[in-house]
């Protein structure tokens, strides 16, 4: 049995032992090789912006996810109202916390805090809450894998009692499941070779589960196969990429469609090559 965890893997990226960072998290490589750039101000720099309302609604709705998959380990309450109220208490928490988070007015507040509720309800309602007591729930691992120079850690969102892994989104619109999974394929891999290296056992299969904030809700399963060991190599790569990138103090920007979201738009313009 793995036990729940309230760890998440850290936001911030220290770097000590010549310029490695501490440990590396399949977020972190993502957001490294996206833009070294925006990576330097938001994790090293640690530049605060105000946390986009998406964002916000995520964590808290995982927040409702983890109070009933963790009520289903370890036999608790798994009532809706017991969810909403994990849920409405997280969605204030992280506010007091995190924020501001960038709402569109106290009306924009409201909304997002009703998207969440119709979220979670939808989730209850789907049929694909797990029959079976889950192995794990926001499990966090932290493992020295073969062709990293540092740990390789992550938080899984739910372990099956198959050892099946199961990571949740959010998203505006119904997701295009090949392309939904070739975008998760960096982390889904190193939360398997994680899950592996912790175990001994193989995950049988990967999904994803999407929350959909549709007029009414949709809650869209992906399922991915496990890795062979060609993709667990690509995906050992990529994190080794970031690694090394961050290490010799790599920190370029990557224009692209990135930049039209990107809070960092100021700084960016005022680098001018060099060590940001
Ligand atoms: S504006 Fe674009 S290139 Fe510049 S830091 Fe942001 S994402 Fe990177």
């Amino acid at each position: 049995m793995i036990a729940p965890s309230t760890l998440a893997p850290p936001a911030r990226t220290t770097t000590g032992n010549g310029g490695l960072p501490a440990h590396i998290s399949a977020t972190a490589a993502r957001g490294y090789l996206a833009c070294g750039l925006r990576f330097y101000f938001e994790r090293v720099a640690c530049i605060a912006r105000p946390v986009a309302p998406a964002l916000h609604l995520g964590k808290a709705v995982h927040a409702g996810l983890r109070h009933l998959h963790a009520a289903l380990w370890r036999g608790g309450d798994t009532s809706p109202a017991a969810v909403e109220r994990a849920y409405g208490e997280a969605f204030d928490a992280l506010e007091a916390d995190e924020g501001p988070v960038a709402f569109d007015g106290t009306e924009g507040r409201d909304k997002a805090k009703k998207d969440g509720l119709r979220l979670l309800a939808a989730y209850m309602d789907s049929g694909e809450i797990p029959k079976e007591r889950p192995r794990g729930v926001e499990v966090t691992l932290e493992e020295m894998v073969p062709g990293l120079d540092v740990p390789l850690c992550g938080t899984i969102d739910l372990v099956c009692h198959d050892l099946k892994i199961v990571d949740f989104k959010t998203a505006a619109s119904r997701p295009d499941p090949d392309q939904a999974a070739f975008d998760a394929e960096l982390q889904l891999v190193a939360y398997s070779i994680l899950l592996e290296a912790a175990t001994g056992e193989t995950p049988p299969r990967m999904e994803l589960v999407h929350l959909v904030k549709t007029k009414s809700p949709q809650v869209v399963r992906v399922s991915v196969p496990p890795p062979n060991d060609a993709r667990k190599d690509r995906a050992v790569a990529m994190l080794d990429a970031a690694v090394q990138g961050i290490a010799e103090g790599r920190f370029h920007p990557a224009p692209g469609m990135q930049c039209g979201w990107c809070a960092y738009r100021d700084e960016c313009a005022a680098w001018t090559g060099g060590a940001p």
